[in-house]
């Protein structure tokens, strides 16, 4: 079965419902009102009665379609009927997800969707000393949300068993993919029981994310946003032609402009984060920059001053920016385009969430110019120009260059490390796998991280609900 959600919220002939029309109990019910949420997004009407049912779903939504709700008030229902106690050193329901920042933003939902529930809680990351995670599942856990890396590491130690797993999410697949993780992902579904139900979202679905789709999930309920309903159709997006020496000068200017709000810039590279992050703050604005070379404590403190309106921006580099989930972002700026053009769609997905609009700005310079024809070719449109600065203008608005590699331009993809077993060291001793590690990973296995556990108390209302998880974390 195969349910495609339209974009303006109908779908299969009926329109958007309510929380209550789901099936969801009443403690779950209360929670989503206290987040602020009045109705289901298309996402959740459909992934939440099926994944209610029992039956395996593969789901292809992006993130800040609200997938997350999806699949964890479903779990959270579940784990509210009375079963036998978890053994020691197990969890019930496993969350595999790509990056640690988005561990933890899940981890901070299921303390919100969770807080009249309280299911136990264990946040299982690199970089974090693995002692505080082993003593999170030693008495048995409900949740586990993790990254492949480390969660592998621990079922080597034998300090997490996953034999008791009835649930499990592969979040965010096709990211795993790109990183590397594929083997990882076996390994771990080799290891957890067969009769176990599988949610699988990813934004798209290659043929190997098909392929482990195929291996892993049974029958499934298929579920796909129309492409239509993507933050990158809500996002009005610009393009200015700057000279690559001018463009710090027009960033400024740019930043500086009346309707511009909270906002991230991209660059490609970490050096290049922080030489934009220096040049914004001499220049009288208010930023942080944040990648892979900062520590877990450094990126928490910028996101949680980026959240409170301490600074007004954040410059990252695309991995940092991975589950980056902060409301109210007004401007996305391309500083660098990204080599991969699958980044630009998920870097313009940081505003423009839960239905909301947002502006995206990429200074592209001559050299970049087929990078954005590659851009333009993946999202099926032409980006406006908004302005040139001191660099000829491309011929008839269209741009130049076709493929996408450019000589000059670093290539980020190389310089990441992904978590799996052959970059990995063994978890005796100090975890000496820091994000500030020269030539560390941007991939999100590594740097500092923390655990989770238990049920937090108070936050009320989202943004106040993140911060407060991350810093408690
Ligand atoms: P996600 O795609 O799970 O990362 O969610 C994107 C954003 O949508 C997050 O800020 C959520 O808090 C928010 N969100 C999720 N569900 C809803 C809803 N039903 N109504 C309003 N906002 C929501």
């Amino acid at each position: 079965m195969r349910t495609l959600v339209l974009p303006d919220g109908e779908h299969e002939g009926f329109t958007l419902t309510s929380f209550s029309n789901l099936g969801l109990a009443e403690p779950l019910l209360r929670a989503v009102a206290a987040e602020g949420y009045t109705q289901p997004t298309p996402i959740q009407t459909e992934a939440i009665p099926a994944i209610l049912t029992g039956r395996d779903v593969l789901g292809t939504a992006q993130t800040g379609t609200g997938k997350t709700a999806a699949f964890v008030l479903p779990i959270l229902q579940r784990l509210a009927n009375p079963c036998e106690r978890t053994p020691r050193r197990a969890c019930r329901v496993l969350i595999v997800t790509p990056t640690r920042e988005l561990a933890n933003q899940i981890g901070a939902n299921i303390r919100a969707y969770g807080r009249y529930l309280r299911p136990s809680l264990a946040v299982i990351i690199g970089g974090a000393k693995p002692g505080p995670q082993v003593q999170a599942v030693a008495a048995g856990v409900d949740i586990v949300v993790a990254t492949p890396g480390r969660l592998l590491d621990h079922v080597g130690t034998g300090a997490v068993r996953l034999d008791h797993v009835h649930t499990v999410v592969l979040d965010e697949a096709d990211q795993m993919l790109d990183l590397g993780f594929m083997p990882d992902i076996r390994r771990i579904m080799a290891k957890v029981p067969a009769t176990r139900q599988t949610t699988l979202f990813s934004a798209t679905m290659p043929k190997p994310i098909r392929m482990l789709a195929d291996d892993f999930l049974t029958d499934p309920i298929e579920i796909a946003l129309a492409p239509t309903a993507r933050p990158v159709d809500r996002v009005q997006q610009q393009v200015m032609h700057v000279d690559h020496a001018q463009k710090r000068g027009v960033l400024v200017d740019v930043l500086k402009g009346a309707d511009v709000g909270r906002s991230i810039v991209f660059t490609r590279t970490k050096r290049g984060a922080d030489r934009v992050s220096a040049h914004l703050q001499a220049a009288g604005l208010s930023s942080a920059a944040i990648h892979g070379n900062k520590s877990q404590s450094q990126r928490e403190r910028a996101l949680a001053a980026f959240r409170g309106n301490g600074i007004q921006i954040l410059v990252a580099t695309d991995i940092a920016a991975r589950g980056i989930d902060v409301d109210d972002i007004s401007h996305v700026i391309n500083f660098e385009l990204p080599n991969v053009p699958e980044a630009y769609v998920h870097r313009i997905g940081r505003t423009a969430r839960a239905g909301a609009s947002g502006a995206a700005i990429s200074l592209c310079d001559v050299g970049e110019r087929g990078l954005l024809a590659d851009i333009e070719r993946l999202i099926g449109r032409s980006i406006a120009t908004s302005a040139v600065v001191g660099a000829p203008a491309p011929r008839s608005g269209a741009p130049a260059g076709s493929g996408r590699t450019r000589p000059d331009a670093p290539a980020a993809t190389k310089t990441r490390q992904p978590d799996t077993a052959r970059n990995r060291r063994s978890l005796a001793g100090s975890d000496r796998r820091t994000g500030n590690r020269a030539g560390s990973s941007e991939a999100v296995d590594a740097g500092l991280g923390r655990v989770l556990s238990g049920n937090g108390k108070g936050p009320r209302g989202r943004r106040q609900g993140r911060s407060n998880a991350s810093a408690s974390a």
